[in-house]
């Protein structure tokens, strides 16, 4: 299995502080931001110290991780058009710096509606994306299953069918499947998880799924909420997260954990709960007194 987190890059290190603090959670891969996930500010690619990142992941054997986008692009949104011109652009950039970077993965989420309706917001994340996917594209698009919190599109399998449906090259999309956000959009990940592959099955083949978002959720099945929780915590639990790092086709998909810092031995900060999350999720038992 790979498993991983997301992990921070800034400072003068960048991109091969994230490798540093991947490897410093016993993780084998990782996802990063290309900057603030909340604003458009960026470094230059030059900037991002990619050689040396790349080196470190190397003598560790390391072979994949993931980029997400930044959660303002939002190619639904019909109500805004410099939002949507916006979002087109700067995804444009985000591809170019995750093939800079050495990914294949850029997760992003397909965007809201913000009032317009699913059929408007639908058509409008087909239009963004014809726009940046060619069939030189280096990167996948993977499209990440949503809460359906708000507008959000993306909360029922059929909708990235129809974006798969609509895009010319199509064989540049991909699925990241949360499962924080399938909770909270209605589907039984606790007790169900094949059942849900099922349903997926019906619109696409499991190795449309290029990531995993593992975190289990604060809210009951169907809330519609989005709100993650630590591995255990929540009203997922550990058996069933820790089903899914198990499923054969998904030994080689990168497996993140976004789960919440949280205090930790009576720490007076939050931190990163990853290296016991992982370790958990490597022996198969859940131990809640490790945070203690
Ligand atoms: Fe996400
Ligand atoms: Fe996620
Ligand atoms: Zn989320």
């Amino acid at each position: 299995m790979l498993l991983g987190s997301h992990v921070g890059m800034s400072g003068k290190e960048m991109m091969l502080g994230s490798v540093k603090e991947a490897l410093s959670y016993g993780a084998d891969t990782f996802m990063l931001y290309t900057g603030a996930p909340q604003n458009t500010k960026r470094k230059e690619v030059s900037e991002l110290n990619i050689p040396a990142a790349q080196a470190l992941m190397e003598e560790h054997g390391m072979r994949k991780f993931i980029v997400h986008a930044p959660y303002i692009i939002n190619l639904a949104n019909t109500v805004n058009a410099e939002t949507y011109d916006l979002a087109v652009m700067f995804l444009q950039k985000e591809i170019e710096r995750t093939a800079a970077m050495g990914s294949d993965t850029l997760v992003l989420h397909p965007g809201a509606h913000v009032g317009a309706g699913e059929d408007a917001g639908i058509a409008s994340i087909v239009k963004g994306l014809n726009e940046v996917l060619t069939p030189e594209c280096k990167v996948h698009i993977a499209l990440e299953t949503m809460a359906g919190k708000g507008s959000e599109i993306g909360n029922r399998f059929e909708h990235l069918a129809r974006i798969y449906d609509g895009v010319k090259w199509n064989d540049k999309l991909r699925i990241c499947m949360d499962t924080c956000h399938l909770n909270d959009a209605g589907f039984d990940v606790k007790n169900d998880f094949e059942g849900i592959l099922k349903q997926f099955e019906r619109y696409f083949p499991l190795n449309q799924i290029a990531c995993i978002h593992l975190n289990d959720s604060k809210n009951d099945q169907g809330a519609a909420k989005d709100r993650h929780e630590n591995i255990g915590f929540g009203t997922i639990g550990f058996d069933a997260l820790c089903g899914v790092t198990r499923i054969k086709e998904f030994a080689d998909t990168p497996i993140i954990l976004e789960t919440p810092y949280r205090e930790i031995g009576g720490s007076a900060d939050k931190l990163a709960p990853y290296k016991l999350e992982i370790a958990m999720l490597r022996s198969g038992m859940f131990d809640p007194k490790l945070f203690d």
